[in-house]
């Protein structure tokens, strides 16, 4: 649906709005950014901004506009990417986490298949009333998701090696960037994203673009490390390309990034379905960790949060009690009390829901995870509350008056479209 607004009197917007999700979102004429760079937390940004090591970035929180928001929760990469590009909560468009028990087959079903997707996305939206989008993601997972009825370019850097024109609305995405598509597990593969956006910029084939980085450096380097330094300098390099090219930008992230380890650096995890069954049998409880998929246990698959299944015959209230004494466990929660407090679709919730305290992360079984992958490093995940906070951070001020209610990281598409001032 389209709305005419003589008040968007400036030649970066049309002067027409779209409706996605209950909200309005103006056109753009000239180019526009939302970035997501995973596990962007708080803390990145501060030391980046005490260390001058992020300077474009440091100039728009300056000159543009800051502020920290709530994430989705749980604080996970796919329902936190799928709340930005919907522009709302969990309960609305119904991804959850990046899987799920499903209750009839007893089967562990991915989530990010776009058939989960109850609403469509403003990227779809503005595609189908004519802007030229592109949604880039470092995984193709996501991608899949994120590009759902997208009429534009949509391609992760992770595939970026086989692109086709029906698929992905681009031919040869190596070619756009110049280098092969990089390791899955490499800094680069989030680098690829930005540079890709950039090289749409450059040839005019964009107007609005969705980039949409990975946590690979966050999961495995603290802020001030040099590694995350490095990283976070060619992000800084890629922002101020993009911002060269007459884009403007809104920037936040999917979720934070906290130290899960012990002084020994041993990971501090609790394996709750062991723990539990321990007390009621065999097969009682069912631990969901919904933090990767199933068949891809990076980071061992740890994370702060989880959702428990019990078994027919078995209080979930005895369950809850002795899930609630388990150490390192900060809360549980019924599926109802979960699905309220943090606006979840109830219909894909488990038994119960439990968070684990701020430096820890909660497992299933001690055998499903596989910690030897952290090759040496210590525990770094999200999931949970203390991962909640997030920046904001747009590169032109705000129209005056238009600060209130950014409350949440999806809010950011309301800001790049929206809020920030018009000339
Ligand atoms: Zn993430």
């Amino acid at each position: 649906m389209l709305h005419h607004d003589d008040a968007l009197g400036s030649d970066h917007w049309n002067d027409k709005r779209i409706d996605v999700n209950g909200r309005q979102y103006a056109l753009p004429c000239k180019p526009v950014a939302v970035i997501c760079i995973d596990g962007f937390d708080p803390e990145y940004l501060d030391a980046a901004l005490a260390d001058g090591t992020m300077p474009t970035l440091a100039a728009w929180v300056q000159n543009g506009f800051a502020c920290t928001v709530d994430a989705a929760m749980p604080t996970f990469t796919n329902p936190n990417n799928i709340s930005i590009v919907t522009g709302v909560p969990p309960s609305v468009h119904g991804v959850s986490g990046n899987y799920f028990l499903d209750r009839d087959t007893g089967i562990e079903t991915v989530m990010v298949d776009e058939s989960f997707l109850r609403t469509g996305t403003i990227l779809a939206a503005l595609a189908g009333a004519g802007v030229p989008v592109a949604s880039i993601t470092a995984k193709d997972k996501l991608r899949k998701a994120l590009g759902a009825g997208l009429k534009g370019i949509s391609f992760s850097a992770q595939h970026a090696g086989a692109t086709t024109l029906e698929e992905n609305g681009i031919e040869a995405a190596e070619a756009l960037v110049g280098r092969p598509a990089p390791d899955q597990y490499s800094a680069d593969l989030s680098l690829f994203v930005l540079d890709a956006g950039i090289a749409l910029l450059k040839e005019g084939r964009a107007k609005f673009l969705y980039l949409s980085l990975s946590d690979f450096i966050q999961h495995a380097h603290a802020p001030r490390s040099a590694e995350s330094d490095d990283f976070l300098r060619a992000i800084d390099d890629r922002l101020q390309a993009i911002e060269t090219l007459g884009a403007r930008v809104a920037l936040t992230a999917d979720h934070g990034m906290k130290d899960k380890a012990d002084g020994a650096g041993r990971p501090n995890v609790i394996y709750l379905q062991d723990y539990l069954n321990a007390i009621f049998g065999d097969d009682a409880v069912r631990i969901i960790c919904p933090i990767a998929d199933p068949f891809v246990r990076h980071h061992g698959g740890l994370g702060s949060f989880v959702r428990g299944y019990v078994r027919d015959g078995i209080s979930v209230e005895d369950v809850l009690v002795a899930a609630r004494k388990a150490p390192l466990v900060a809360e549980v929660l019924s599926a109802e009390a979960a699905a309220q407090r943090f606006s979840l679709p109830i219909d894909r919730e488990g038994d119960f829901v439990a968070l684990a305290a701020d430096i820890a992360v909660i497992g299933a079984s001690a055998g499903e995870h596989d910690v030897s992958t952290l090759a040496g490093h210590r525990l770094r995940s999200h999931g949970g509350i203390s991962e909640q906070r997030v920046p904001l951070i747009a590169s032109h001020p705000l129209v005056p008056g238009s600060a209130d209610g950014i409350l949440h990281n999806w809010d950011v598409f309301d800001v790049a479209l929206n809020r920030m001032v018009r000339s």
